[in-house]
């Protein structure tokens, strides 16, 4: 017996049985026809135009609902009250299966997000669509993200909120009139930007702290960091920051630290918001910028480079900034990279007190700010061929973080939430 064969078989005929039993449920229940004016959202009355069916996908297969139908002289349209009040009024997906294609594109591309989408749950719904609606969830869970802010427990007695940026490959027209990286001055690549909040209180085998398992959320987007005008509010990814900063109760964990590449405003916005945390340059990127260094004093790959690369890394590590600035000065006049650097370290100093930080039991270097960067938006919005529009990169991010913070199913609560009461409104 091929039973592999038997199970898919039997499967789809369960779900077409409980499909078609749940169908005629609904069609039999005619109480959405609720009299024979019902408000149009132009304002005016629509006038009840009997039943009208329409086909959507849903977690039981396709299912051909007959609905109570209102038209509208005034703007000409016509809707479903019971589309709104199942949650189907978004287009052809029902909420489950739209749940389900949200789920795999925020996991996988769009092509594989389909393949999956019908090998596990038998829907057929094309690449094309599996992009338009994840894209059309996505912007909706970024708009949740901004407006609903609730604080989750916290029981970590240090908190750490780190902050990074990655390129993602766009598409030509979003880069216009931007500067980049490329030999002709063109950008290919626009930053997101990402917040990301977690706890170290376990110990690795070295008993060196190390990030507690699922304690990191993520928040990213791309967006402006810089601020232009000093009286304006927050620019948004500093927004951002906070928010993600409330949820997690940053504000009052017992010791708080923030990591930054060495960008000011982040310093800027954890003076502001944030005076008791301790802001620690992430070593990751301080020893950057001693790897670009050394190759633009000993060219790149050269004995010499290394050497010196090593040498530096390790005043770094040692705490020994005199010795490093020293260094980096002796080639500032003959050496661009050299003469950043001195202003980079001495500017930062008192942020890269690594010996006394790893005394302090603090995490100094941050595989996991690295590791967010590349598990948020890598591994989903770099890979080959793919060029985003902003809008779209920006909802499957959206998407991505809520997934991997554990946050889609209290989307999932609100929004069901609040289709109820805009249902039992009207
Ligand atoms: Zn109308």
């Amino acid at each position: 017996m091929d039973f592999e064969a038997v199970e898919m078989a039997a499967r789809g005929l369960a779900l077409a049985i409980m499909g078609r039993a749940l169908a005629g449920r609904l069609n039999a229940d005619r109480s959405d026809a609720a009299g024979a004016r019902l408000p149009c959202p132009c304002g005016a009355r629509a006038r009840h135009a009997g039943r009208r069916p329409k086909t959507f996908t849903t977690a039981l297969g396709e299912m051909r609902l007959q609905r109570a139908w209102y038209h509208c002289g005034a703007c000409g349209k016509g809707f479903a009250p019971r589309d709104r009040a199942l949650g189907l009024d978004g287009g052809s997906l029902s909420p489950a299966a739209l749940r389900m294609t949200g789920l795999a594109a925020a996991r996988a591309s769009f092509a594989e997000g389909s393949a999956l989408l019908r090998e596990l749950a038998g829907l057929g719904i094309d690449p094309k669509s599996v992009e338009r609606h994840a894209e059309a969830l996505g912007r909706e869970v970024a708009d949740d993200e901004r407006r609903v802010v609730e604080a989750e427990p916290n029981h970590a007695r240090t908190l750490y909120l780190g902050v990074d940026g990655t390129g993602v490959p766009v598409r030509k027209s979003e880069t216009e009139g931007r500067k980049g990286k490329r030999p002709d001055g063109s950008a290919r690549t626009r930053e997101a930007k990402l917040a990301v909040v977690w706890s170290a209180e376990s110990l690795d085998s070295q008993g060196a702290p190390t990030r507690d398992p699922d304690s990191a959320t993520h928040n990213a987007a791309i967006e402006t960091a810089a601020c232009r005008d000093a009286d304006a509010e927050p620019p948004p990814f500093a927004r951002r920051v906070l928010r993600e900063a409330r949820r997690r109760g940053f504000e009052s964990a017992e010791r708080q630290a923030v990591l930054g590449d060495g960008a000011a405003w982040i310093w800027n916005l954890a003076d502001e918001h944030f005076p008791r945390a301790i802001q620690i340059v992430d070593v990751f990127h301080a020893k950057e910028h001693l790897f670009e260094t050394a190759k633009a004093i000993h060219g790149p790959g050269s004995d010499l480079a290394q050497a010196w690369g090593r040498r530096r890394r390790r005043e770094l590590d040692e705490g020994r900034l005199d010795d490093l600035i020293a260094a980096l000065a002796a080639h500032a006049p003959t050496c661009e990279a050299a003469r950043r650097d001195v202003g980079y370290f001495s500017r930062n100093r008192q942020r890269m007190r690594y010996p006394e930080f790893r005394a302090a039991g603090l995490r100094i270097g941050s595989g996991v700010v690295e590791g967010a960067c590349k598990n948020v938006v890598g591994t989903r919005l770099k890979r080959g061929g793919m060029h985003w529009s902003v809008d779209g990169a920006n909802a499957i991010i959206a998407l991505r973080c809520a997934v991997l913070s554990n946050r889609f199913d209290d989307f999932w609560e609100r929004r069901a939430d609040s289709g109820n009461s805009a249902a039992s409104q009207s």
